[in-house]
């Protein structure tokens, strides 16, 4: 992986992520990387960019090295979060073929859904009713 495969992007949810170059099915795309802190931490330092790994650890993903936080939520996703248990690391993997150009998204769960995407509404494109 390499910063020129990506370029950070201005979009309706205030920044996204493209992919400069191709991608297959199964391909890791970008490590979601941070600093490991405590689940306590995390919930006395909440921010935006935090991935939970378990039920003690959670990446603090807020460093601007990290691309993956400028990924996007979808309902129809092109990558997914994969937690690789060996390394406690989390991994953005295509779950289809991505061309150069597309921006990268995936689902960010129930969870975080119902809190703080729905009450504004989603803008991920895939919501024909709107
Ligand atoms: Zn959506």
């Amino acid at each position: 992986m390499s910063k020129k495969d990506f370029k950070v992007f201005k979009s309706s949810a205030g920044f996204g992520l493209k992919t400069m170059r191709d991608w297959k099915k199964g391909d890791l795309v970008v490590e979601y990387t941070g600093k490991k802190i405590t689940n306590k931490a995390a919930d006395e330092k909440p921010n935006r960019y935090l991935f939970d790994l378990d039920e003690k650890w959670t990446i603090d993903g807020s460093p601007r090295s990290n691309l993956a936080r400028y990924i996007n939520h979808s309902c129809k996703p092109n990558c997914e979060p994969v937690h690789y248990t060996d390394t406690n690391e989390i991994g953005i993997e295509a779950i289809r073929t991505i061309k150069a150009g597309e921006e990268l998204t995936y689902d960010y769960g129930k969870d975080h859904f119902e809190e703080y995407i729905k009450p504004y509404g989603c803008k991920c494109g895939h919501h024909s009713e709107k």
